[in-house]
């Protein structure tokens, strides 16, 4: 039994919303020490050691939020794994069956050795989750310490005269930040990626790595060595031809290709919303219809979401009135143009995904 995407997004947001957040107020906190040193262009120097001091304190303060909410989900999604795994085969448990495996159960001290392979496999996943977040953490701090260096020597060196294009230098400067993130980052295939998505991409992989590991686990621990992956209608190009298929957990099977195969040629890929489930040899495949031009939808979706977060960045960083009405009207506008597209494709829409965080 998959685990439903809704649940999950729940599960990995719990992680990634804590840097939507934490973008958020970099940026507000950048724009706040820009304002100031306008007015008070003689404070400068005093305005940028206080803005190092919040920023480091924001960046510490994720520091020590990371690591727990990091165990929590990933423990989580483990679990999740494993109860899909335990529907899974008590859906095709026959009476017999079911007192063979009973019988089994009290012979196995499973729930021991169980538990070992559990606690292990939690804290390798949720480390490697830890140690990727955390290593972007003095990045996005340089990044933004650099930044804010670039925006004031800039206009002290008189190369925009004014305080009208000082603003608009300035201005520039930070809309170019909110709309790239502050930083990018460079993942294993050497695509480069907003912080936000980048973090975003890692939690969720890790996630759906947990339940998978989870669910595959407590299989291997019944002695159940076979798996279908999940079907979709809007498949990515790299799950298509792996969709629906049966592969072996050990790749021991003489019949079924080993699922490892599928993994290393693109199953399970950044962002892959395929799941796994226990099969039952003779058991029938459902046939999903991949929808032809559903995958595109989708990436479309994606598109206007990200140009809605952008223009209400935008709005986080205006230094005036004027630049805020017009960040929010083009906010207003790609918000119609996705009710449009909600309506013309009858695709759901997903809130979450065009918020940008909460800054305090
Ligand atoms: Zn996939």
């Amino acid at each position: 039994m998959p685990i439903s995407g809704y649940d999950e997004q729940r599960l990995y947001e719990a992680v990634s919303n804590l840097y939507i957040d934490m973008q958020l107020r970099l940026l507000t906190l950048l724009k706040k020490a820009i304002q100031q040193g306008m007015r008070y262009p003689e404070r400068q120097i005093e305005i940028a050691a206080q803005l190092d001091r919040e920023l480091r304190r924001i960046m510490g303060e994720l520091g020590v939020f990371t690591p727990h909410a990091v165990y929590e989900v990933v423990q989580k999604a483990y679990e999740m794994g494993i109860e899909a795994a335990e529907a899974d085969v008590e859906r095709v448990r026959s009476p017999n069956s079911l007192k063979n495996a009973l019988n089994r159960a009290e012979q196995i001290p499973y729930s021991i050795s169980f538990t070992q392979i559990h606690t292990l496999a939690v804290e390798q996943l949720a480390g490697e989750l830890i140690s990727t977040l955390t290593a972007t953490h003095d990045i996005m701090l340089n990044a933004l310490g650099a930044k804010y260096r670039e925006i004031v020597t800039r206009s002290a060196m008189g190369v925009i005269t004014g305080v009208d294009n000082r603003r608009q230098g300035a201005q520039r400067l930070l809309n170019d930040l909110a709309d790239q993130g502050i930083t990018s980052f460079i993942d294993r295939s050497g695509r480069s990626w907003d912080m936000a998505s980048y973090t975003e991409m890692a939690t969720r992989s890790a996630v759906a790595r947990a339940q998978i590991k989870g669910h595959i686990d407590r299989l291997n621990h019944n002695e159940h060595g076979l798996v279908k992956v999940s079907a979709h209608p809007d498949p990515s190009p790299l799950c298509k031809p792996w969709q629906g298929k049966v592969f072996s957990i050990s790749g021991n099977h003489p019949k079924y290709r080993p699922l490892q195969v599928a993994i290393n040629n693109g199953l399970l890929h950044p962002n892959c919303r395929h799941s796994v489930s226990a099969y039952f040899e003779g058991e029938p495949i459902e046939q999903v219809d991949v929808r032809e031009g559903a995958y595109k939808e989708r990436q479309k979706q994606r598109y206007i979401e990200r140009q809605i977060r952008k223009w209400k960045q935008r709005e986080a960083v205006a230094l005036t009135v004027e630049e805020c009405k017009r960040a929010r009207a083009k906010v207003r506008e790609w918000q119609a143009i996705m009710r449009t597209f909600i309506k013309e494709t009858d695709r759901r829409r997903d809130y979450g995904r065009e918020q940008i965080g909460q800054a305090r």
